[in-house]
């Protein structure tokens, strides 16, 4: 087991993760990696060279010519794409389905697996995705398996967007959180499921605070020493 403390989110889309997330690693003073944004950074790449989600030979050629790092300012996350910081053009519903596509590919998935093995292996980290607590960190002490129902994920997310002055529909939200998760829940490689010694928490009626709350109640019954958790 590494000597740095890790903590595992995995969930659907919307589930809460990233909010949850970052107002943990506030607290604790862990780093917060959210993987979801390597993939959509790899998925963007992909799309800017015109190539397919089905053409996996292309794919694995391409990401020879990728490099993906990142980069932290006042404390968030930027995520650098071949020496571009490209965190604002990933957020997009485009963006987001691509990643869920291209994400079923072994050569996408290896590219980013050590990379995010190195980032936890020597920091306290708090790394969000749905592969973290199965695959990428299997020892980590605290793995959460964050849900919450297809409604409430759509609403969270048409307020976002919402608040942000962007129209949008909430069937079409619901939809397109339904294929994600099918997508992401039902590959080969990596699927997104709960670990065995993962923790599930339904965020459909809690709040911020009582899931960070009950996050920090795992993880001190999981070593993480009262001290760091400021209690
Ligand atoms: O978390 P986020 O919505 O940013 O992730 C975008 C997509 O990247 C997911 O739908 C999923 O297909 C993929 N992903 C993954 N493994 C991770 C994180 C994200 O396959 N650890």
């Amino acid at each position: 087991m590494s000597a740095a403390y890790n903590i595992a989110i995995d969930g659907p889309a919307g589930a809460g993760k990233s909010t949850i997330a970052k107002e943990l690693a506030k607290k604790l003073g862990f780093v917060y990696v959210d993987t979801g944004a390597m993939y959509r950074a790899m998925a963007l790449y992909f799309d800017r060279q015109g190539i397919g989600t089905d053409d996996e030979e292309e794919i694995g050629r391409a990401c020879g010519d990728i490099s993906i790092s990142l980069r932290y300012e006042d404390g968030l996350q930027r995520v650098i794409l071949n020496g571009e910081d490209v965190s604002g053009l990933i957020r997009t519903e485009r963006v987001s389905q691509l990643a869920s596509a291209f994400s079923v590919y072994a050569a996408v998935r290896q590219k980013l697996l050590s990379l995010q093995r190195d980032l936890a292996a020597s920091t306290d980290v708090i790394m969000d995705g749905r592969d973290i607590g199965t695959c990428v960190l299997p020892d980590a002490q605290t793995k959460i398996y964050m849900i919450a129902s297809v409604r409430v994920r759509a609403l969270r997310r048409f307020r976002e967007l919402t608040e942000k002055g962007q129209t949008c529909d909430l069937s079409e939200i619901e939809e397109e959180i339904r294929i994600r998760d099918h997508r992401d829940m039902n590959r080969e490689i990596a699927p997104l499921k709960q670990a065995e010694d993962a923790v599930c928490l339904d965020t459909s009626d809690m709040t911020v605070a009582q899931v960070v709350d009950a996050i920090i109640a795992a993880a001190l019954a999981r070593g993480l020493s009262a001290e760091r958790a400021g209690r």
